[in-house]
């Protein structure tokens, strides 16, 4: 299915927002013309796995090309990167009613109505299935949060909730996007965009693509190189130098990333370009951006690995960029907060393993956490977290106080857990020196 909509994707064009009483005036018998499903009502939807689930539809839109009807529906319960446009023929016929709170059993329960289903519907791709394995989590609710949270969330909601770029195909890759991205109203309402891996240009019809990557003389992100090791690049780029780009990089991001506010005001940012380098170029990989200078001393602002990257340690490679740079800066960094679910555990376990690396080879004489923070750049307090979920700290005295013995490293080492990076930064390699010492607030 995927592959026949390559080809048609210029002749497909949405009908954002059709009115349900629009198409009842129209003349029946116009192939199949059917009546949209109400925006607002909850129907049980098949998802991409194949289970049934309790949604509501959010939007609709017209597809030229399949002739019919397409929903966009989020699923109870479940996070909007699930959130998703489906044919009818995954909406089960009867409506019910939520009022009637579907305990988790029930739905379960329901059962599958086989008759409606296609094959194509059937088809999960392995991008799809990979997001369901992994990003199974339920969101909390509103109840739940505390009254600001839970207001900027539903606005949250509010300004995220359509997300009509389904796909982008990029370089090699064709991606399924994760959530909304505020690209241009002739853009945004496309179902696939076309980018030019290089320059990160966006364009709406293959033939515009196929013209462009004829035409477009870059080979490598702007700006400077500042790392190479084997076929691994990474440039620098200032926001300031090159604005156009960096607002196309974060475009791109937002496709992927949920909470993320910055688009348009790129010039108080660096961004760090990751590439995969071969004989035709350099590939975006991933990036994060950090400030100029943060005032809350963070030495990330936003960080992404692109999908077809992701689980090969590349998100680890660049959390461990951002520190070298914060190392050689003199200073300590903490991400930016929020973080994605996605950019926690790689965190969480970036963390883990320094700090496992240097309690294992430390011998003799007394460590501390402020010891720790100089030696790796990480924050005291999220040297306090890491070491609290590994049950190696105390509180005494007033003090958190390092709590160890080589059995509890040991034994954290062996768990599932402790990873090894797969690729580690080679200091050596980095070429780049800080703009200006700035000491103020370092070495917290
Ligand atoms: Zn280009």
């Amino acid at each position: 299915m995927a592959e026949d909509k390559v080809s048609t994707t210029d002749s497909t064009e949405i009908k954002k927002e059709v009115e349900p009483k629009q198409a009842q005036n129209e003349e029946d018998g116009e192939s199949g013309e059917e009546q949209p499903l109400d925006i607002g009502e909850h129907y049980v939807v098949q998802r991409s796995d194949e289970t049934w689930h309790p949604a509501e539809i959010i939007q609709t839109r017209f597809n030229d090309t399949e002739q019919q009807y397409e929903y966009y529906v989020h699923y109870e319960g479940l996070n909007r990167r699930l959130d998703e446009w489906v044919p009818r023929s995954r909406v089960m016929s009867s409506q019910f009613n939520m009022d009637a709170k579907m305990s988790e059993k029930m739905w379960k329960e329901i059962p599958v109505a086989s008759d409606v289903l296609t094959d194509t519907d059937r088809k999960i791709t392995r991008n799809q299935k990979r997001r369901h394995d992994e990003i199974n989590h339920v969101q909390k609710t509103y109840a739940e949060m505390d009254p600001t949270t839970a207001a900027l969330e539903k606005e949250h909601e509010q300004i995220t909730k359509v997300k009509y770029i389904d796909r982008i195909q990029i370089g090699r890759f064709e991606i399924d996007t994760w959530y909304f991205s505020p690209y241009p109203e002739e853009y945004g309402s496309q179902n696939k965009l076309w980018i030019c891996e290089y320059c990160l240009k966006y364009m709406r019809l293959e033939k515009s693509y196929r013209y462009h990557m004829g035409e477009c003389t870059w080979r490598q992100p702007v700006g400077k190189e500042i790392y190479r090791r084997g076929t691994l690049s990474v440039y620098e780029v200032d926001g300031k130098d090159h604005k156009i780009y960096c607002q196309n990089l974060c475009l791109l991001a937002k496709l992927f990333l949920d909470h993320k506010t910055l688009y348009f005001d790129v010039e108080p940012f660096l961004f760090y370009i990751l590439c995969e380098v071969d004989k035709q170029g350099a590939h975006i990989v991933g990036y994060f951006s950090k400030e100029k200078e943060s005032p809350d001393g963070n030495n990330v602002a936003c960080i992404l690995t692109l999908p077809p990257y992701q689980r090969q340690g590349y998100g680890k490679l660049l959390i461990a960029f951002s520190y070298e740079l914060s190392r050689r800066e003199e200073t300590v960094g903490s991400p930016e907060q929020p973080l994605s679910d996605l950019g926690k555990l790689s965190y969480r376990s970036y963390w883990s393993w320094v700090l496992l690396e240097i309690l294992r080879d430390f011998r003799g004489g007394t460590l501390s956490i402020k010891d720790l923070s100089q030696m790796t750049s990480i924050t005291q307090t999220d040297i306090i977290y890491t070491l609290q979920c590994m049950n190696m700290v105390k509180y005494w005295k007033g003090q958190h106080v390092i709590c160890v013995t080589p059995k509890l490293v040991e034994e954290h080492i062996k768990s599932s857990q402790y990873k090894r990076p797969r690729l580690c930064v080679d200091s050596g390699a980095l070429r780049w020196t800080p703009r200006r010492h700035n000491k103020v607030g370092a070495k917290k």
